[in-house]
């Protein structure tokens, strides 16, 4: 495989390990079962037009975005593949059917003036529609109460068509959580018969999301909603090294200095020196990405296939690291985080989650794609 080198910071995405963990998935599922891969937040930080036309190419069932200029943004690159759009308000409706994109449906009030702006400007077109239930999470979605008028309002509405009705496990990764888990999909199981038993056609049901698939195979249903396992990120209770991180986040080193004992590094000499010590400056801060909180030792960074820490406090475009024990010169690439040092453990070390280090690797940061 030939990688580009580029200079400064770049965010290389392997496109075989995602087809790996896709296949992974599928595996899992079996063919009876459809998949709807989360493409929102830029594909997770990882390249939403690139990652959406490599899983056109391999045949997955959907896709999902938060808002509709995403959604607008694949089908201006040539995406056909069916998009659901989990938030869209009002204002934002004539999109949703100049780019073909499909709603979440989250409550009476979306509904109404949804079915309003259609039956007045689009009466002839066929709108699709994904219903949201909520079972627990208390996020968006629909109630009990609401059901009977939901159903009404859609089946006096011509060209309306519920494509999926579906709702969100709100802790399908943590074991302490099973019980409440089981009584979502118990609740979803039936809102989603009320809502069947009125209809003459069955729209898919889903629940799971990556963890869901590993944990509760027996809620897959008709389909289920892919994100950060496809994504290379492992949820608990999946068997160990069975996916494959996509993303690598790299930058170089623009400067080594030698510095002695009680010198200080970077803002608010923030980084005391103890003894003689090499310092190199990577071409990568907070504005990439790269979280303030892995100030001061808390982040590490492999140079060379050491693991170096960071001296003094994350600068905008730019940390110190020390490289005393890393054979190094400048211009050599170094790795911010990938399978080593792991994102997830990265993401614990200040306090979050994988998903945010990923989506919050800037716009600013070169894709690579191999
Ligand atoms: N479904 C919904 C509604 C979501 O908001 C998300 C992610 O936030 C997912 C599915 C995918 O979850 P995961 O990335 O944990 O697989």
């Amino acid at each position: 495989k030939l990688v580009m080198k580029v200079h400064g910071t770049v965010f290389e995405v392997n496109l075989d390990s995602l087809t790996h963990n896709l296949n992974y998935y599928r595996n899992k599922i079996g063919n009876q079962t459809k998949i709807m891969v989360m493409v929102k937040a830029f594909a997770y930080g990882s390249g939403s037009m690139e990652v959406a036309s490599w899983l056109q190419y391999h045949r997955v069932d959907y896709l999902s975005v938060a808002y509709p200029d995403e959604g607008v943004v694949l089908r201006q690159n040539g995406i056909k593949l069916p998009i659901m759009v989990l938030n869209s308000d009002p204002e934002t409706y004539h999109k949703l059917f100049e780019y073909d994109l499909e709603p979440e449906i989250y409550s009476l009030r979306t509904l109404k003036a949804y079915l309003h702006f259609k039956t007045n400007l689009y009466p002839n077109s066929v709108s699709k529609i994904h219903l949201k239930l909520d079972t627990g999470m208390h996020r968006l979605g629909f109630i009990e109460d609401d059901l009977e008028t939901l159903v009404e309002q859609i089946k006096a509405t011509p060209n309306v068509e519920i494509a999926s009705i579906f709702s969100h496990l709100v802790g399908a990764d943590e074991a302490e959580h099973i019980d409440f888990s089981k009584k979502q999909i118990a609740q979803f199981d039936l809102l989603s018969s009320k809502i069947t038993a009125k209809l003459n056609y069955n729209p898919l049901r889903h629940i799971c999301n990556s963890a869901g698939i590993i944990r509760f195979p027996e809620a897959k249903y008709d389909m289920v909603r892919l994100g950060i396992g496809l994504y290379g990120i492992e949820s608990s209770g999946i068997e160990p090294n069975a996916l494959e991180v996509v993303g690598t986040l790299k930058t170089t080193i623009s400067q080594i200095k030698t510095l002695g004992q009680g010198e200080t590094v970077g803002y608010s000499r923030r980084g005391i020196i103890e003894k003689e010590s090499k310092i190199a400056t990577l071409a990568i801060g907070y504005a990439d990405g790269y979280d303030r909180g892995f100030s001061r030792g808390v982040g590490q960074v492999l140079v060379n296939n050491v693991l170096c820490p960071v001296v003094g406090n994350v600068c905008m475009d730019m940390t110190m690291i020390d490289v005393t024990e890393a054979n190094c010169k400048e211009g050599d690439q170094v790795v911010i985080f990938g399978k080593k040092p792991h994102i997830s453990e990265l993401a614990a070390a200040i306090g979050t989650i994988p998903y945010e280090l990923l989506t919050g690797v800037s716009e600013r940061v070169k894709r690579v794609f191999y």
